[in-house]
């Protein structure tokens, strides 16, 4: 089932475009990686894709007309204020603030679960600042999948993350993608020929949507 589809999607600032006439197609439990350079539009893309700008001229549909509130979203370079010690069962549990009301409580056994996934259990009473950069990322990734599992929207999540963590990281991304839609923007194409099976490439000299695998044929043949 088609989990997210953007048709002739065009955003500008101005008179300068961003992109203009982007088509794709996410299927459910895909892993697409969204690449280019510096300036090519993706965070403007994630953007648009989580509602908080709107595209110029197209749209974007989801799932049975359901609305992005059923996406986890892990930002580029999360910062969290030093002063304040929220232990990291805190700031998972925050994923769900968006779900709870009067009548609906925290979920608790769904933040459990996401706990024992993530292997997060032995950590949970710890507080976030003393923790190590490939841990923190585990936590702020376990946020963002109590704020959903349907789809998961990932900026740059490997930055700041040394080689092994960041394996350790892309492990559990691609374990996580069994039964979760993911969408990453990358500059690590090492790992996105690796992990992803679909790539939407930005990039105005080799604008490209399709699979990996295609991708690679593509690069290479250049
Ligand atoms: P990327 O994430 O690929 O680095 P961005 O989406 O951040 O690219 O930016 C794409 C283009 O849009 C850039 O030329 C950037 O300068 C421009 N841009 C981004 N945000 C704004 C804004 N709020 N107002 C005007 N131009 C913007």
């Amino acid at each position: 089932m088609t989990a997210l589809q953007a048709k002739h999607l065009s955003l500008r600032y101005g008179h300068h475009f961003v992109f203009k006439n982007l088509s794709f197609t996410v299927e459910d439990k895909d892993f697409l990686c969204i690449v280019g350079p510096n300036g090519s539009g993706k965070s403007t893309l994630l953007k648009c894709i989580l509602g908080e700008i709107k595209p110029s001229s197209g749209k974007i549909l989801f799932k049975n007309g359901s609305k992005n509130h059923h996406i986890g979203y892990l930002p580029q370079n999360t910062e969290l204020n030093p002063i304040f010690p929220a232990s990291v069962y805190e700031i998972v549990a925050s994923g769900a603030l968006n779900q709870i009301g009067p009548f609906t409580p925290y979920p608790k056994a769904k933040i459990s679960s996401v706990l024992e996934t993530l292997q997060l259990n032995t950590l949970k009473n710890k507080s976030f600042q003393e923790l190590s950069g490939g841990q923190r990322q585990r936590v702020l990734l376990a946020r963002a999948l109590v704020a959903s599992t349907d789809i998961l929207i990932l900026d740059e999540p490997s930055n700041n993350l040394d080689y092994k963590s960041k394996q350790d990281f892309y492990k559990i991304l691609k374990k996580l993608n069994q039964t979760t839609t993911i969408l990453m923007v990358t500059h690590d194409l090492d790992h996105h020929n690796l992990i992803g099976n679909k790539i939407l490439s930005l990039d105005p000299n080799l604008p490209f949507f399709g699979s990996t695998s295609d991708y690679v044929r593509r690069i290479h043949a250049e």
